[in-house]
Parts: C-alpha cells; structure tokens; sequence
C-alpha cells in the first residue's frame, strides 16, 4: 500500500480513532485540534456504550411535542426560542425523520454498525494496554411511573425487532439487582450489551498519547481553510500556517458543518447540548450505568466519580450553558440514590455533533476523492467513535468493511 499523509481535524474520540487505523495502515497521519486531545465533547459524556441505543431520538408524534420543547427551558429536551429560526430547517428534518417508516430504516442501519462497536472498543483498550478501562457490566434503565414504563413499551418493541436482548425486572428484583438504588423504581429493563469505560477522557488521551508515540503528529492548531491542487484539498490552512498532505479526514464533531462546506458538501449538521454533573466522591456508586427512564439521562459510576449526565438542549454553538439543567439532573440523582457527598462537584455543558435523522456520516466526499468526513454521531459517539474510525481507515484504502454504508453517506440529505 501506498504511503499517504493525511490530515485528520479534530482529537475527540472520533479523529483520535481515525488517526490510530490510518496509521495502523501505514499512512503517515497528522491529527490537527485547536484544543488538547478529547477536550471537546468526548471530555464530559455519560462513558456508557449504549449498542441498545437503535432509536432515532425523533420517534413517530415528535412533532405533537416540539410546543413543550419550548415552552419547558428545563424540560429533558427544550428548544431556546432565539435559536428557533436557526434551527427551523434541522427540525423539519428531524420531523421528517419520526415517520414510522423512516425509523425503522434507521434502526436497522444503528443495530448494524452498533453491532461492531464493542469489538473495537476492546481492540482500542487492548491498543492503549488498558483492557481494564472497558467494564462489560451491561446496564439498567430504572422506571418510577407506570406511565413513562408505558411509552417506553413503544421502545422496547422496536429494540426487539431489531435484535436486542434485554431482561424486563419485577419491582422487587431492582433493589436486589442495583441495590444502591432508592426503594421508589417500579419497572427496570436490563441490557447485557451495553458497556461502560471507566474514564472517558483519559481513553482519548491515552490514545492520542499512543498515535503520538508511534510517530503520529499532533498540531495544535485551528483550521481555517483549504489549500487546493488538481485533485482536491493538497494543504489544510490553519491559524499559524500550512500543513501539505495528500487527504484530509474531518472529524471535528459540533465544528464540522463550516469545514465541509469548504469541501464542497452542505450538511444539515447540528448540535444538541448536554449536560453533566460529577460528584468525585458521591458515596453512593452503583455497581453499573444506570438510565433514568423517567428523566431521559444516564448515571455512571466513573473512576473520577459518580456521573450524572444526559438532556438536549437545541440552542446552538454560541449560547452560554444554562446549568440550571445540570442541577435539575443532581436533583433526580438525589431521589435515585439518597443522599450523597456533594463536595467538589463539577458541571460541564458539552455540544453532541447531531444530525437531524440520527445517523453519522461516515463517507467519503462525492466533490474530491481525497476527502471523508466522520462525524454527527449525536448520542452515540463515544460507542461508536472506535468503528468509526476503522470505518474512514477501509474508506481510504479503498477497503471493503462489509458495512452498508449508504446510510451514513455526506449526500443522503
Ligand atoms: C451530556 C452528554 C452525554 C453523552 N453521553 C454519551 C454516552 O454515554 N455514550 C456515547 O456514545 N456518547 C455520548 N455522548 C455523545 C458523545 O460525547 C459525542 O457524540 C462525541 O464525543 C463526539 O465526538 P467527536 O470526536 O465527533 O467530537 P469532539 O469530541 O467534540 O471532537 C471534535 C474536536 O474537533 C476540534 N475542532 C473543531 N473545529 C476545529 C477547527 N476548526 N480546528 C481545529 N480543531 C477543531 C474540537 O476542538 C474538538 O476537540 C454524550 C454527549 C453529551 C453532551
């Protein structure tokens, strides 16, 4: 195989993922953030492999909700009106995306690419010499209201036809299951599959630090444009110079929309914020992530803490973080868990790269041969930043995956 360098923009798990397979391959990589490695939106996730996860987040009736979006500033999903005429056409994208139909394209497209998540999750753990950071516990959504348990059966239908396995709890099983947990949960579901990584930043740094070691380059540098030759971009522009290569990788997450238009593609890319609060010494840690179904976020017992994390918040790249949102979390934690050792907590605001169906693009550009774009995976990028990047490694060796990648293609909008 020829040697080639290319240029991989943005050190989240997806870019440092990409990096590790292109050099794996022989490519001589330069992987190129304006931040340190895994500073963005891979610093403060909820760490939890959700394979489960096949469910687009706008599901049949979305439309009927979007009023209480806006009307709850609080609420697990809310839209900021100033950022409504910005939004506007994602929406009506997202709402085009509920259709039943259109679901259950998506959830197959999820399954089949979540299927292979775990896999390279245990090569890159394997790669960083840390098979200990995986923690293969499965994980366990936790109901309190009959009525959310109720909604929630639309959900466990779909993940049945699609083949996820998962265990329905009795009331009186939970406490025996999770016994952290307050006596108040009357429905829980458990999912073998799932998993968790005890840090997940300190994962993409362990792999930046890796590449790093095996001779990839590191810039820290903000791109700003495109140098182009015959045959598409021959140099990436950044803030303080030039760096000539023969492709270019973007991954740079939430930041990604700009870069690609430079590239000659528009895409309907997004963010939907989120929040987390972490208690580095809660005194209460249950023994695997757990989803509160009744408020829409997931509680990880992490090495640097307890975890609170989840909501979406459709307010853009600019607005200030509104923590009020992160407090709310630390409020259902409370009644999940009790009381807790709040000293030293943390709040953090972070922005999911999203597109409106739900689905990554993971492709290469249809304008130059020489470009693939890896990013808008939402919910889902932590689980599915490692086989993403495998993914754009096969892409540009011109290697078959045996993946339909159709789905994920920069033109399907
Ligand atoms: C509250 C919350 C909880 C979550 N929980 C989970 C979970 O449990 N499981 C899961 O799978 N996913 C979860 N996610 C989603 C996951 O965190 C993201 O999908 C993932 O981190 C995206 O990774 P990325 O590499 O695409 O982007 P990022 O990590 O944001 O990396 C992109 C990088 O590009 C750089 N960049 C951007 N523009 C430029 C430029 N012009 N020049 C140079 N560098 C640039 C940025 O500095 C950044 O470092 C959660 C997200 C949130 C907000």
């Amino acid at each position: 195989m020829s040697q080639q360098h290319i240029a991989v923009i943005g050190a989240g798990i997806v870019g440092v993922s990409a990096a590790l397979h292109l050099q794996r391959d022989g490519n001589r990589v330069t992987l190129i953030d304006e931040r340190n490695p895994g500073e963005g939106t891979s610093k403060g996730n909820a760490a939890v492999l959700a394979i489960d996860s096949c469910a687009p987040v706008a599901t049949p009736g979305v439309l009927w909700d979007v009023p209480k979006y806006l009307r709850d500033p609080l609420g697990p999903l809310a839209i900021r009106w100033a950022y409504l005429p910005k939004i506007a056409p994602w929406l009506m994208r997202f709402i085009a995306a509920s259709k039943p139909e259109r679901v259950e394209e998506i959830s197959i497209a999820l399954r089949a690419i979540l299927l292979r998540a775990t896999d390279v999750h245990r090569d890159l753990a394997r790669t960083i010499n840390e098979t200990s950071i995986l923690k293969e516990t499965g994980w366990l959504g936790v109901f309190e209201s009959d009525k959310k348990f109720e909604s929630y059966q639309w959900d466990l239908a779909l993940q049945k036809r699609r083949g996820v396995p998962f265990e329905v709890m009795a009331q009186e099983q939970i406490r025996q299951f999770e016994p952290s947990l307050q006596p108040i949960f009357r429905h829980a579901v458990y999912y073998p599959e799932n998993s968790y990584v005890l840090d997940n930043f300190r994962l993409v740094r362990e792999a930046a630090r890796v590449f790093a070691e095996n001779g990839g380059t590191i810039a820290k540098q903000r791109v700003t444009g495109f140098d182009f030759g015959p045959k598409g971009p021959s140099a990436v522009k950044t803030e303080t110079g030039r760096i000539a290569c023969d492709g270019v990788v973007v991954a740079a997450g939430a930041w990604s929309k700009k870069l690609t238009a430079m590239l000659g593609h528009k895409v309907p890319l997004d963010t939907e914020r989120g929040y987390h609060v972490t208690l580095p010494n809660a005194q209460k840690m249950p023994r695997m992530p757990l989803y509160s179904g009744d408020h829409s976020f997931a509680v990880t017992p992490l090495e640097v803490g307890l975890r609170f994390a989840g909501t979406v918040e459709l307010g853009g790249l600019e607005a200030p973080p509104n923590y009020d949102r992160a407090e709310l979390l630390l409020k259902h934690g409370r009644r999940m868990f009790g009381p807790m050792n709040e000293e030293g907590r943390s709040n953090w605001m972070g922005f999911r790269p999203s597109m409106p169906d739900s689905l990554p693009v993971i492709s290469q550009g249809r304008r130059y041969a020489n470009t693939w774009f890896a990013y808008g995976h939402g919910h889902l990028g932590l689980t599915l930043g490692p086989v993403t990047g495998k993914l754009v490694a096969d892409m540009v060796a011109g290697r078959e995956s045996g993946l339909d990648l159709k789905p994920f293609a920069i033109d399907r909008f």
